[in-house]
């Protein structure tokens, strides 16, 4: 066949590929003679590159398989393969996830998983429903691709579940298995003897005896006395184990139907089968000699089947589980329970085993979201284009939400900006009185002295404060502080200034005045003082007075000389007898 189809001559990617797997595959073949092929070239990224655009199912399967045959030959068949196999796998599935294809995806995450069973039947749990959804079903025709189909998928999770002692969902996956395969083989027999297995291990025998009748009629269509023996036995246990011999009739004729079998195509096909069965009929008959002879037959069996067995950890812990099941039928519960606990025992040995064989973690959490979220990328361009026909309103849709973005953009930056304004605008005021700030004020002085314009200034005092904060306390001094300024903000004029220079002392700039009529406002300002004496603060009645310094600036730009001449003149107005203005004589 190699020879006709010329596979040594074909030099595509395809070809090369081929040559590889082929060779790879057969590479280790000690007993056959060796598959006549010889790879020629090297095989190279750009090769996979190829066939991954021409078929991306094919591409994940065939490099897949590549992947795990060149590992077990590396490692001589050891698991410790999987050290190699699973990073490799992972970055096949980053490939195919790439690919947009979730076939292929699936196809390398099953590959994958198969070889994280060796390692954590957790993650190999996660990942093989992860890919159950797009694995390729079952078909008549074998190809790479649906090497692992779904119906493999379910098996290896049943079998998963059941070890991780999760039966309900063991039962599930055997149920599924059941429910997608379209014909009549020896794996649906082999479903239903395990979904009635994991009913079994929910005490759910009502159920299990159902389901073992419906998995009965199936088995007479076919026409293997083993399947038929299997299911019979299975129904067997169900009655004895769930209604502890209720069901008188139903044993008998199951007894007699699988009697009418028979056993030595039985035998010849399981010596452990056979004899199991036979310590059950014996427990029945209530035979000790032949009932103990049965049992150490099957353990006898057991132990030679384990010399060959690839899953000997596998079926020594069925025998163990399937010898605490009899013990516990025979009534002999100290056995049972010794049985149960080897079984468990090999359980969790088994699991540690797994655990030990991956010297590095395959738990990333992050790279598997990386993974989804990329995975999600792709189904979006793929809708994306698909809708491409449509695009005109959603062009539209996107051009408003854009518009709305921009404009909520720009109240937001706006908003900012107010606030920002409004804070600063704070901090040029006195959290009390609201009159500016002593630096707000030197700095508007400082532009409004430059215009050159005739103005004056005048520092005042409010007259014996401290005696008005002992006398009434410091609230009432405040409301003074308060008052004292909302008198002078009513009585100025909007271009002059005011502001709380220090405690109680205040500078007012009169712009566009000269002396006299500043002199008269400031006298005025102590006049209206003087009728102010109810304080919400305080029942007591009494006024304030102030004394200020008024200074013509009269071209004087430098502040620190005006505010110490006004000092000056606000000291002479204190000790001329307060509650007055001194200014220079003009
Ligand atoms: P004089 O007529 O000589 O100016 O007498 P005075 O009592 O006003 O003298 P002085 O300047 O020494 O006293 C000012 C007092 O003002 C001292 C301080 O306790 C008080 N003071 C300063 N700031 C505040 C304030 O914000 N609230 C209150 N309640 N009192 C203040
Ligand atoms: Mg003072
Ligand atoms: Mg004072």
């Amino acid at each position: 066949m190699i020879e006709n189809l010329n596979i040594q001559d074909d030099i595509s990617s395809e070809g090369i590929i081929f040559r590889h797997i082929l060779a790879t595959a057969t590479a280790n073949e000690t007993l056959e003679p060796r598959v006549p092929i010889f790879v020629k070239s090297p095989l190279l990224d750009s090769h996979w590159e190829e066939l991954k655009a021409l078929n991306p199912e094919l591409f994940s399967a065939a490099k897949a398989y590549y992947i795990y045959a060149r590992a077990v030959n590396d490692f001589d068949g050891s698991p410790l393969r999987i050290n190699s196999t699973v990073p490799a796998l992972r970055r096949l599935k980053l490939e195919a996830l790439d690919t947009g294809n979730r076939v292929a995806t699936a196809i390398a995450s099953i590959w994958l998983s198969m070889e994280l069973t060796l390692a954590s039947p957790i993650q190999a749990i996660n990942e093989i429903e992860y890919s159950l959804l797009y694995l390729p079903t079952r078909s008549s025709t074998l190809s790479l691709e649906n090497a692992l189909d779904r119906a493999t998928a379910h098996q290896w999770l049943r079998a998963a579940y059941i070890e991780l002692s999760v039966p309900s969902r063991a039962y599930f996956h055997a149920m599924s298995i059941i429910e997608e395969s379209n014909k009549n083989d020896q794996a649906l027999t082999l479903a239903y003897f395990a979904a009635i297995d994991a009913l079994m291990f929910q005490s759910e025998y009502s159920r299990a005896l159902e389901l073992a009748n419906k998995a009965l009629t199936t088995a007479q269509n076919r026409n293997s006395e083993h399947e038929k023996f299997i299911i019979l036995f299975q129904k067997l246990k169900v009655l004895l184990q769930g209604f502890r011999g209720a069901q008188e009739s139903e044993i008998n004729s199951t007894l007699d139907q699988l009697n009418s079998i028979d056993i030595d195509v039985i035998e010849s096909k399981s010596k452990e089968l056979s004899y199991l069965f036979q310590s059950y009929v014996a427990a029945l008959q209530n035979r000790q000699s032949v009932l103990e002879t049965a049992i150490s037959n099957y353990k006898r069996s057991l132990n030679d089947s384990l010399q060959s067995s690839e899953f000997k950890l596998e079926r020594m812990i069925r025998g163990e589980l399937e010898l605490s099941r009899l013990y516990d039928f025979i009534g002999d519960y100290e056995k049972a329970y010794k049985h149960s606990k080897t079984y468990n025992r090999l359980l969790v040995e088994k699991n540690t085993e797994q655990f030990k064989l991956s010297n590095s973690s395959f738990t990333d959490g992050i790279a598997k979201d990386i993974e989804l979220a990329r995975y999600r990328q792709k189904e979006l361009t793929v809708l994306r284009s698909e809708k491409d026909g449509l695009s005109t309103d959603k062009e539209a849709m996107k051009t408003t939400i854009f518009a709305l973005i921009i404009t909520i953009l720009i109240i937001l930056a706006l908003w900012l900006w107010i606030s920002k304004r409004q804070s600063d605008l704070l901090a040029e005021r006195d959290s009390l009185t609201g009159a500016l700030t002593r630096r707000a004020m030197l700095n508007s002085l400082k532009k409004a002295l430059k215009g050159n314009k005739a103005s004056c200034i005048a520092l005042l005092d409010v007259d014996n404060f401290k005696k008005i904060n002992d006398k009434y306390g410091h609230v009432v001094g405040d409301e003074v502080l308060t008052t004292f300024t909302q008198i002078i903000k009513n009585r100025i004029r909007k271009s002059d200034k005011l502001c709380r220079y220090g405690g109680e002392e205040f500078l007012i700039y009169f712009s566009d005045s000269d002396q006299k009529s500043a002199k008269r406002i400031l006298d005025e300002l102590n006049f209206a003082l003087s009728r102010q004496k109810h304080w919400s603060n305080t029942k007591e009645m009494f006024s304030v007075s102030f004394s200020s310094g008024l200074l013509d600036v009269n071209g004087e730009t430098n502040l620190d000389t005006i505010i110490k001449m006004c000092d000056e003149l606000l000291y002479r107005a204190k000790r001329e007898g307060r509650a007055r203005v001194a200014s220079f004589p003009i």
